[in-house]
C-alpha cells in the first residue's frame, strides 16, 4: 500500500500558463479520493504532475512538490514515478486501437516474468468476461466500456499500489459507468490499492470514494468527505452543476 502528498503544487505551462496555482491533496493507503470539477479546472494536469508526465506536455513543476511512498517526485520522470507503484490511465482512452486486446494487454505487461503474466491475464479475464470474449479483436473496435476495462487490465499488469484514473465515465451510458465505478470500488478493495478518481461525474464518484476535492482555476475551493460535498448546496450547484 501506498500513499500520494501534493503540497502547494504549482504547475506552468510553456512557461506561461499557470495551471495549477498552489494544489494540496493528499490520499492515504488503500483510500479512495475524487478529484471532481468543471474542465478546464486542473484535474488532467494534476494528473500529469502526479505520473511525471509534464514534459510531455511542454508544462513543469514550478513550486511545490509531490511525494508517493515518501519519495519526492516532484520532478521525477514517468518511469521512475511507475517504480512506485503509481499507474495512470490517461483520459481519452488510449489503448492501442490497431493492435488487438490482447496485444494491449502484452504491451503492459512488458516487464512481467511469464507465470506472472499468466496469473494477473487469467484474473483480468475472469474479472472481465467481455475482453476475453473480444480478445482476438482490434482494441478500437471495443466500445467505450469495454476499453476503459481494457485500460484497467492494461494498468493491473503494472501491478499497481496507487491508481490514478481520469475520467473514466465519459461517453459511457448511466449503466455503464454503474459498472466502471463498480470495478474500481472492487480492485481497491481486494487489492488495497490507493484510488485517485479523477471525475466530472460527480454523482458516480460519491458512490465509491470517502473524501473528494472540488477544484476551479487551477485551485481547491473544497475538500471534504463525499457527504460533507453532497450535503453543500454551492458545492453541489456551482462548482458540480448537480445541485
Ligand atoms: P478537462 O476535463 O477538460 O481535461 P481539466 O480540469 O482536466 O479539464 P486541464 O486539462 O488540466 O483541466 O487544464 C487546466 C488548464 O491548463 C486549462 O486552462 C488548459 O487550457 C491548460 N492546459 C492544459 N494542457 C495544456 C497544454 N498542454 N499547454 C497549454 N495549456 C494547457
Amino acid at each position: 500500500m501506498a500513499e500520494i502528498h501534493v503540497e502547494n503544487l504549482k504547475v506552468v505551462y510553456r512557461g506561461v500558463i499557470l495551471a495549477l496555482q498552489g494544489v494540496s491533496l493528499r490520499a492515504g493507503p488503500g483510500e479512495a479520493i475524487a478529484l471532481l470539477g468543471p474542465n478546464g479546472a486542473g484535474k488532467s494536469t494534476l494528473v500529469r504532475a502526479m505520473a511525471g508526465l509534464l514534459p510531455q506536455y511542454d508544462g513543469r513543476v514550478l513550486d511545490g512538490k509531490i511525494v508517493i511512498a515518501a519519495q519526492d517526485t516532484s520532478h521525477a520522470p514517468a518511469l521512475k514515478v511507475a517504480s512506485l507503484g503509481l499507474t495512470a490511465i490517461l483520459e481519452g482512452r488510449p489503448v492501442f486501437r490497431y493492435l488487438t486486446v490482447l496485444e494491449n494487454l502484452r504491451a503492459a505487461a512488458h516487464r512481467l516474468g511469464a507465470a506472472r503474466r499468466k496469473e494477473i491475464s487469467d484474473e483480468i479475464f475472469r474479472r472481465f468476461p467481455r475482453l476475453y470474449e473480444r480478445r482476438n479483436e482490434q482494441a478500437g473496435y471495443l466500445s467505450g466500456g469495454e476499453q476503459q476495462m481494457l485500460l484497467l487490465g492494461m494498468a493491473l499488469l503494472t501491478e499497481p499500489k496507487i491508481l490514478v484514473v481520469d475520467e473514466p465515465s465519459l461517453g459511457l451510458s448511466p449503466k455503464l459507468v454503474e459498472e466502471v465505478m463498480r470495478v474500481l470500488d472492487e480492485l481497491r478493495r481486494d487489492k488495497g490499492l490507493t484510488l485517485v478518481l479523477v471525475e466530472q461525474n460527480a454523482r458516480a464518484a460519491f458512490q465509491i470514494v470517502e473524501r473528494v476535492y472540488v477544484m476551479e482555476q487551477g485551485r481547491v475551493v473544497f475538500e471534504g468527505t463525499a457527504q460533507e460535498a453532497q450535503a453543500d448546496a454551492d458545492v453541489m450547484e456551482f462548482y458540480l452543476g448537480a445541485g
